[in-house]
């Protein structure tokens, strides 16, 4: 079958034939629809983020699936199923088991965990693969095109839930959210906010001028658009408001620092992008009191769960079609596989096509 690995030389991504998987004991087979490709995926070909499956001289890429059940081996399932697979599976040495029992992989320790695609096991992007089948989560038909989706709004879906929990104890009420950055994880989440949440003032920071297809999509959802060069962070509650939520995507980090300054008092930031190391000047003592005398909280989350992928579908379910459409900016067949990994200004998303349903 084909499939798209990374090499241990790094040089980029390639084409290859591997032997068709078999399901063991618990496990499906699935054939790919449809496997997207995000800011992760690139920083595993860059070298900067993942593992080599052990012994392997290739890791298959590809964390984003969608694909259908062509043998159910005995599961619960049923071929013809469309499912979108979980990415986290436990390690051999079992060190994360406790975690992967209780369904919350999601909260397990880095080193107790693999995860296909990017640490120490195959990923998606291929014909086929299997899963067990207590991984793969099912998605409605009207989905199954855009059933990529499901991982990366998974990712959201965490986030809020671990941020609206903070908020649980009180009278909480969400009217103004701002998310930082506007690719394609920030704007699926203004999506989400704007459409299924049902916030009533929504703001999307970028650095970008217009035209541009990014600007188009928050505008579109009725959002407004900052833009961070000329309002930075902190100024934004002068601006425009003090935000009952922030949403923080751009993985710029003082940006984790400044979404305490952008919230309204009793609000809640969420951290999702991940910078790497970089030192600089915060005044920590300004920041503790003023999360302190404004009962404000900031919560960091990666990756999900089951039952996150399961908030997704329904999620999604609820935004308009034309959001997809406008965020998966190419979807490419296999063949020509390298244009998926290439970006022009026009790019927010793109995905590979396996199959078709
Ligand atoms: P992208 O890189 O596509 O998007 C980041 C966006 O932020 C870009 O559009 C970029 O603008 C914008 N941005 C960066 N710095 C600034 C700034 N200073 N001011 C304004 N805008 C800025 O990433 P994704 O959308 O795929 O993911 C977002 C983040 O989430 C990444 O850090 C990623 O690693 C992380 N992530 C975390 C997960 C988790 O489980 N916690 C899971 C998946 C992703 P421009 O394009 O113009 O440069």
């Amino acid at each position: 079958m084909d499939a798209i690995v990374l090499h241990r030389d790094h040089d980029g991504p390639r084409r290859t034939t591997l032997p068709r998987p078999e399901p063991s004991t618990g496990e499906a087979l699935v054939r790919t629809l449809r496997v997207g490709i995000d800011g992760t995926d690139y920083e595993v070909l860059n070298g900067g983020h993942g593992e080599f499956p052990e012994g392997q001289d290739h890791l298959v890429l590809g964390h984003e699936a969608v694909g259908v059940v062509v043998d159910a081996n005995g599961t619960e399932l049923t071929e013809g199923d469309v499912v979108a697979p979980t990415v986290r599976r436990p390690t051999p040495d079992g060190s994360g088991r406790e975690y992967f029992e209780r369904g919350e992989a999601d909260m397990a320790p880095a080193g107790t965990y693999h995860e296909r695609g990017i640490v120490g096991a195959d990923g998606f992007m291929a014909e086929f693969f299997t899963s067990p089948a207590r991984d793969l989560v099912r998605v409605p038909d009207r989905l199954a095109e855009y059933g990529f989706l499901v991982e990366p709004a998974s990712i959201s879906e965490k986030a809020l839930e671990h941020a609206f929990a903070s908020r649980s104890a009180f009278d909480w009420s969400l009217d103004s959210a701002l998310v930082l950055g506007n690719g394609a994880l920030g704007l699926l989440t203004l999506g989400m906010l704007v459409e299924s949440v049902g916030v009533e003032r929504a703001y999307c920071l970028g650095r970008r001028d217009r035209p541009d297809p990014t600007i188009d999509v928050v505008e579109e959802l009725g959002a407004t658009y900052v833009d961070s060069r000329t309002t930075p962070v902190p100024q934004i509650p002068r601006r425009y408001e003090p935000m009952d939520l922030v949403y923080e995507a751009t993985g710029y980090a003082r940006h984790g620092f400044e979404t305490v300054e952008a919230l309204a008092p009793s609000g809640v930031g969420a951290l999702v992008g991940v910078p790497s190391p970089w030192e600089f000047e915060v005044d920590g003592g300004a920041l503790h009191r003023d999360l302190v005398l404004s009962n404000k909280a900031l919560v960091g989350t990666v990756n999900s769960n089951v039952s996150h992928f399961q908030g997704a579908i329904e999620t999604l379910d609820a935004l308009p079609d034309w959001l997809f459409d406008a965020i998966v900016t190419d979807v490419v067949p296999v063949d020509d596989f390298e244009r998926a990994f290439t970006e022009d200004e026009s790019t927010i998303k793109t995905a590979i096509e396996f199959s078709d349903t």
